[in-house]
């Protein structure tokens, strides 16, 4: 079995175990957060040995290079030696401009825009907690359109960093956030292509900003966006979805809920993913975007690839969290 040498002390790494897990397994703390490849916040360096490819494959080249790898993704197949911190990405320092409830468990948080912080709407940061880690969160703002940074948080049950967003994060309050990261985001270069948009939940985050962003850049193509909830208490933001159908033609706004017994004016039922493919059977030349629930991303992502999108015209963000289990 490999061995895996950090600070001087060598740990044995069990059956098919990764770097992270073994790491939490002997005590040893490394930022972390959705355990899947994704956030990127469990970055570590190689010193000697080689780290996986798949542990590299969503950095950039620089980093590959100098031996940087995902901790949560590689399991290695020789020893390693790696030194931990100092190669997580860049970070910044903000400030909390206002905290409104958007739902009764959807907190819109508007942070400054660091004078240097360049993004798409659409992508994430990781947001810095003192004690839990980081946990990454979607950018619903549009840079050159909204002054501020934009999230919208979800309250989870026992969650250390959103509840501390709901219940304790206060206005002029400093955080720290890393830069932007990811690819969903809105692409110019296909003004006239139809957009199929589908979200879950907070998925509407990144879809909001999205959309907001292809129709500031005058995107020709119709743009339907699909969100759902289990009820209508997590139909956030309808006004303001109205409000843009009303405003451009080429946009159409389908809100469900999937388990009311009983469906409140306005609204479908049904699950966005379920009514988006009804309704759209076939997805050449589409750009699709899908954002929320994990298993509703990874479905939806064969069903609309078995549909006729291109996998390059597939983008999405799974909400993946850390589950001591996963
Ligand atoms: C790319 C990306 C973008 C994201 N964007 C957003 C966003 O815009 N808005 C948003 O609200 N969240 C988003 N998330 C999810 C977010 O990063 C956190 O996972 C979430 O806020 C929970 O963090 P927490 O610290 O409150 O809970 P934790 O303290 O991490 O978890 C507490 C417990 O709840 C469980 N848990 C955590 N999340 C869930 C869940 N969704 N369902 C069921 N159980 C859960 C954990 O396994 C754990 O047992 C995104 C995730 C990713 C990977």
């Amino acid at each position: 079995m490999p061995q895996l040498t950090v600070d001087g002390k060598t740990y044995a790494l069990g059956d098919k175990e990764s770097v992270l897990n073994c790491l939490t397994r002997h005590n040893i703390s490394i930022p972390h957060s959705c355990g899947s490849g994704i956030c990127q916040s469990c970055v570590v360096r190689a010193v000697e040995g080689k780290p996986t490819p798949a542990s590299q494959k969503s950095l950039k080249p620089s980093q590959r290079e100098r031996g940087v790898f995902l901790a949560c993704s590689c399991v290695p197949e020789e020893d390693l030696h790696i030194q931990l911190g100092d190669e997580a990405s860049r970070t910044f320092s903000t400030t909390v401009l206002s905290l409104k409830k958007l739902s009764q468990d959807v907190m819109r948080l508007r942070l400054n825009c660091p004078s240097d912080f360049k993004y798409r709407a659409g992508q994430y940061i990781n947001l810095h907690h003192p004690v839990a880690g980081t946990r990454c969160y979607s950018l619903a703002s549009v840079h050159g359109l909204d002054p501020h940074l934009e999230l919208h948080i979800k309250l989870v049950p026992q969650g250390l960093v959103s509840s501390w967003v709901h219940n304790e994060l206060a206005v002029g309050n400093t955080i720290t956030i890393s830069e932007p990261l990811g690819d969903c985001h809105y692409n110019p270069d296909k003004p006239d292509a139809p957009m199929l948009l589908i979200a879950t939940g907070c998925g509407l985050a990144p879809l909001y900003g999205i959309i907001r962003d292809a129709l500031h850049n005058q995107h020709r193509g119709e743009i339907s966006l699909y969100h759902s909830s289990r009820s209508k208490t997590g139909i956030y933001l309808y006004q303001d979805c109205e409000g843009l159908q009303a405003k451009h033609e080429n946009f159409r706004y389908i809100p469900s809920v999937s388990e009311d017994e009983k469906i409140p004016d306005g609204l479908h039922a049904g699950r966005s993913s379920d009514l988006a493919l009804q309704q759209h059977r076939a997805l050449k030349d589409y750009q699709v975007y899908l954002c929320g629930e994990p298993e509703m991303v990874n479905t939806t992502k064969r069903k609309a690839f078995l549909a006729g999108a291109s996998m390059s015209a597939i983008h999405s963000d799974p909400f993946v969290y850390f589950s001591p289990t996963n």
